[in-house]
């Protein structure tokens, strides 16, 4: 097996043993618009408490070229995909110097050049596990740091991350820019954008939050940006998260990027959620494109809270958060925007494509078995999100939606941030459109939950004794009222 190919035991000893803190990951895309230079200089400083005395720090890149833990330069032990670090203690400091390659295939950092106007434009793309190709880190969704990016850039570019930016200077035809340090968060949302991309700028206010919103493309595409219907989309999702998940958007500023040569429909990543410029129509589009584009921003929104803020240990329950986002992306549709016709397109698109899906010999059940990222990049599929959506939009119609609402916004303000983390547990892993979802429920006291069945609103049916008796003990714990 690849070394580059990461298992879920290997990961979840990784996690066990390394508590990372803080990661700074400096950047240098000064030469990125000179097609010949294939590299750019990648330095990445990860401070870590460890209780082993080594462990491995992910990368792929051309080279490493030095290594420094806790101030001593070490050989550099590096197979393409793993640096070994070895004598650590229990407080550690270690710098990785590599190379990273410029990405052709939409994988890492992505480089494109515009044949209407030669300019170069830069993006990252990561899930599930691509940030590696960027920066050296601990590539799993459980292991969540603090990330400061300093990018060294081009003058005159628009340079983006997940955060604002905190310094810029420039300095002989180039600029850098460090932005304001990340909540905690996994290192596969983590972003970088850069170019001369065309830009507008907006704001988003609710009561003393003011948040502000970049909407971007190349400029040969600004004519059929549409920006005036994606700000409105984006606040009117905003405001309906903020009161359906009772918790303030904690990113900062909302960005969102219309990139090129984008090899999915959209990302997460907070604070800069990036697009296929598929979703920029050059001719007269229809209703339904419209209808599409606001579900997708949507979806990608409810990912800032669930997904994002709170976080899958592992890429087994890449299905609930991306079957939340489903039912999120058409729930929020019919409740906030105009296009109340959500459910009918779900029915239509989203859900025949799950039914084609589940008919291939390559069906699998929506809690999957991920014991590895070979399996977890294969999941990226109908069950996975438009199944598991109808399953979830079965469960909000069994236990009402004020319940399930009340449920998602009970627990997740008294977390503490470092650690969200949440999961969901069937009834048995054969699920299946025509089956009810047993119970839902949380896995451990500071994680979040949705456990809506166990208000009682409504009584499970005769046949499920088993879950009745697990409704009951979850009943005792409190869920806080909105
Ligand atoms: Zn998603």
């Amino acid at each position: 097996m690849s070394s580059a190919n990461l298992t879920r035991e290997e990961t979840a000893a990784r996690s066990a043993s390394v508590t990372v803190r803080k990661v700074h990951v400096e950047l240098d895309l000064r030469d990125a618009p000179n097609s010949q230079q294939l590299v750019f200089d990648t330095t990445t400083t990860l401070v870590f408490d460890a209780t082993a005395s080594e462990t491995w720090i992910d990368f792929i890149g051309e080279s490493v070229g030095r290594l420094t833990v806790n101030g001593v330069e070490r050989s550099v032990e590096y197979d393409g995909a793993r640096v070994e670090v070895r004598d650590l203690a229990a407080s550690n400091t270690v710098i990785i110097e590599g190379k990273g390659v410029y990405s052709r295939s939409g994988e890492g950092l992505h480089r494109f050049v515009d044949p209407v106007d030669g300019e170069t434009y830069l993006y990252t793309q990561y899930e599930p596990a691509d940030s590696r190709r960027v920066m050296a880190c601990f590539e799993q969704p459980d292991m969540k740091a603090s990330y400061t990016f300093v990018v060294h850039a081009p003058a005159g570019w628009h340079v983006l991350s997940n955060q604002s930016v905190a310094t810029l200077r420039d300095r002989d035809g180039a600029q850098t820019v460090e932005f304001a340090p990340t909540l905690p968060m996994s290192s596969y949302i983590t972003s970088v954008a850069a170019g001369p991309y065309h830009r507008v700028d907006a704001a988003w206010t609710r009561g003393e939050q003011s948040v502000a919103l970049g909407v971007f493309c190349r400029p040969s595409l600004s004519a059929f940006l549409e920006e005036e219907e994606i700000i409105e989309i984006t606040r009117q999702g905003l405001d309906f998260f903020t009161d359906s998940f009772d918790f303030a958007y904690p990113w900062g500023k909302y960005d969102q990027i219309f990139v090129p040569e984008y090899n999915l429909g959209a990302m997460e990543n907070p604070g800069i959620v990036t697009f296929t410029e598929a979703y920029l129509s050059r001719g007269a589009a229809t209703d339904a494109q419209r209808g599409g584009r606001a579900n997708t921003i949507l979806h990608e929104m409810a990912h800032m809270w669930f997904g994002d803020l709170v976080t899958m240990r592992w890429w087994d329950d890449l299905w609930l958060k991306e079957s939340f986002a489903d039912y999120m992306g058409a729930h929020a549709s019919v409740a906030a925007t105009r296009f109340t016709d959500a459910w009918v397109r779900f029915a239509a698109n989203r859900k025949a494509w799950a039914y084609e899906q589940d008919q291939l010999p390559t069906t699998h059940p929506i809690v999957a078995d991920i014991t590895d990222l070979e399996a977890a990049k294969l999941n990226f599929d109908g069950i996975t999100y438009a199944k598991g959506a109808s399953v979830l939009k079965q469960l909000v119609a069994f236990v009402g939606e004020d319940q399930f609402f009340e449920a998602c916004a009970g627990t997740s303000p008294h977390m503490p941030t470092a650690t969200r983390r949440w999961k969901i547990c069937w009834c048995s892993s054969k699920t299946s459109l025509g089956e009810r979802p047993r119970l839902v429920e949380g896995v451990a006291g500071n994680e979040w939950r949705i456990d809506a069945v166990a208000r009682g609103r409504r009584r499970w049916p005769a046949d499920a004794g088993a879950e009745r008796s697990a409704s009951a003990s979850l009943a005792r714990r409190a869920v806080r009222p909105r």
